[in-house]
């Protein structure tokens, strides 16, 4: 996928990119001073996964003038995120008009790209973008932007590096390299300090017969099968209409409420003013509108739900939780209050959650991190165990010791840029509408503290040149 050949009408975007960043004076000139340790020269900032979120954060990086910046991302190039892996939705779940991660700049917009090489009229067609296109354009964001990403790199551990810095071991599919960096940025997706969520009764019945719907699986493999989806979100639907679609005999969804969701409920205060004040209202604030939020699922857009209802071979069971399930030969029953239900594969599109354990790698920093639990206490009736586990951190995504735990202070250099900021920072790092509010507070943030560090560096040349920002060009 990832090619160095240039679509013919692309030329001219590619052509008007150029003349955009030159006029806007970019890439901004390196300000950071290299570090070199040994024959080494560190990296001022290293990034777990390339998602939409890590490219993100690289470009902005790049327009705050830090270049020494190299993401990991343990997939191969062009299958970052969940877009051409377990994503079965043909189109984007969000409007297909939002500038998404082009930071200000018009010509490095979805819309951009696709106008670029179909015209406006199909734009102005388009419902919402597909799903494969979405992928396609990632990937010619980071080669445009030269964005120095290095595929089939797993990070297996973060922690201390010694001489102030962070270290990072690097699993590849040759070698295992130790890397070190200023700092780190987490940005491994919604379950980026956690696991997809499998509710208790799932472990009842052998994995042979079940799948989360992040899991990566091959939807032809339920053809003539009867199928279970227990679930009722945006990833129920497009599971179940991926069975559908391949051929299922049958497929159930189990959905515990009596209706289907019909509204996001944190769309109810989104806005760009929520986007940007969320980090600053009080914890009991924060907390309360979280614990509300978390008792909903994100809605199917309508054509999810019809791309399933359209089928005569798929029910709805609504009022439905599924109380257990056993396991029997070649099939699976499922009890719920209206009934028992005999399928053979089960589907569980019951969403991600925060699990320590379940990310050895980031455990130096998760551990020692101060959770919700620990900073605010909620009144009774909005007590939450899954809230409490989340990270508490500080205005720029960053980890916090424990209060009076000063020999951990090292761990502020790891910035948590990923589902798990929900509760601190809000929903901007779940989705394109609110990335470029997110990747801004955390690159001013990195832009901040990179430079206080380096506070002797900057006043002996203060001293010596009669000024700031002189003579310093990596
Ligand atoms: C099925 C589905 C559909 C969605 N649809 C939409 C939508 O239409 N619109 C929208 O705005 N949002 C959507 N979202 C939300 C979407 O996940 C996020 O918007 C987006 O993918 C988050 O980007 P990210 O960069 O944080 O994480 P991801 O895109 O998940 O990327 C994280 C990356 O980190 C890498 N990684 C993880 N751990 C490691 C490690 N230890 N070492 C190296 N690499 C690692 C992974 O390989 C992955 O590529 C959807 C989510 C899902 C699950």
């Amino acid at each position: 996928l990832i090619t160095d050949q240039i679509p013919g009408s692309l030329y001219e975007l590619e052509d008007r990119l150029a003349t955009d960043l030159l006029w806007l004076d970019r890439p901004v000139r390196a300000w950071v001073p290299p570090r070199v340790v040994g024959d080494r020269e560190i990296l001022d900032v290293a990034v777990v996964g390339a998602g939409i979120n890590g490219l993100a954060t690289m470009a902005a990086l790049q327009a705050h003038g830090i270049h020494r910046v190299r993401a990991f991302d343990r997939s191969a190039a062009g299958r970052e995120g969940p877009w051409s892996t377990y994503a079965r939705m043909r189109t984007l779940r969000t409007a297909k008009e939002l500038p998404g991660l082009a930071l200000g700049i018009p010509s490095l917009t979805f819309r951009a790209w696709f106008e670029a090489q179909f015209g406006r009229a199909a734009f102005e067609a388009m419902t919402a973008i597909p799903t494969a296109q979405w992928m396609e354009y990632l990937v010619w964001y980071r080669r445009v932007l030269k964005l120095d990403v290095l595929n089939n790199a797993e990070i297996t551990w973060i922690g201390r590096g010694g001489a102030g810095l962070l270290a990072l071991h690097c699993q590849t599919p040759t070698e295992r390299r130790v890397e070190y960096a200023r700092r780190i940025v987490i940005a491994t997706g919604l379950d980026g300090l956690g696991a997809p969520y499998l509710p208790p009764v799932a472990q009842n019945v052998s994995s042979r017969f079940r799948a989360h719907s992040s899991d990566i699986f091959d939807p032809s493999t339920l053809r003539g099968l009867r199928v279970a989806v227990v679930g009722s979100g945006a990833s129920a639907m497009d599971n179940a209409a991926a069975a559908l679609e391949a051929g299922a005999a049958q497929v159930d969804l189990f959905v515990r409420r009596p209706s289907l969701e019909k509204v996001d409920k944190l769309a109810g205060i989104s806005s760009f003013g929520s986007r940007i004040g969320y980090p600053g209202l009080a914890d009991a604030d924060r907390w309360e509108i979280m614990n509300e939020a978390s008792k909903a699922t994100t809605a199917a857009p309508q054509h999810s739900i019809q791309r399933v209802s359209a089928w005569a071979n798929a029910r709805f069971h609504l009022v439905s939780p599924v109380l257990d399930m056993t396991e029997a030969l070649d099939t699976v029953t499922l009890t719920t209050p209206n009934g028992r239900y005999e399928v053979d594969f089960v589907i569980f599109a019951t969403g991600f959650g925060i699990d320590y354990d379940q990310r050895p790698e980031f455990s130096e920093v998760t551990r020692r991190a101060f959770k919700w639990g620990e900073a605010y206490v909620p009144p009774a009736a909005q007590a939450n165990e899954t809230l409490a586990l989340s990270p508490y951190l500080g205005g720029s995504f960053e980890f916090i010791p424990r209060p009076g735990n000063s020999d951990d202070s090292w761990i502020s250099s790891v910035h948590c840029f990923c589902g798990a900021s929900l509760l601190s920072q809000g929903k901007t790092t779940s989705g394109i509408p609110s990335l470029t509010e997110g990747v801004t507070t955390l690159v001013r943030g990195l832009v901040r503290s990179l430079f206080i560090e380096d506070r002797n560096i900057w006043l002996e040349r203060f001293h010596s040149f009669g000024g700031f920002g002189t003579g310093l060009e990596a």
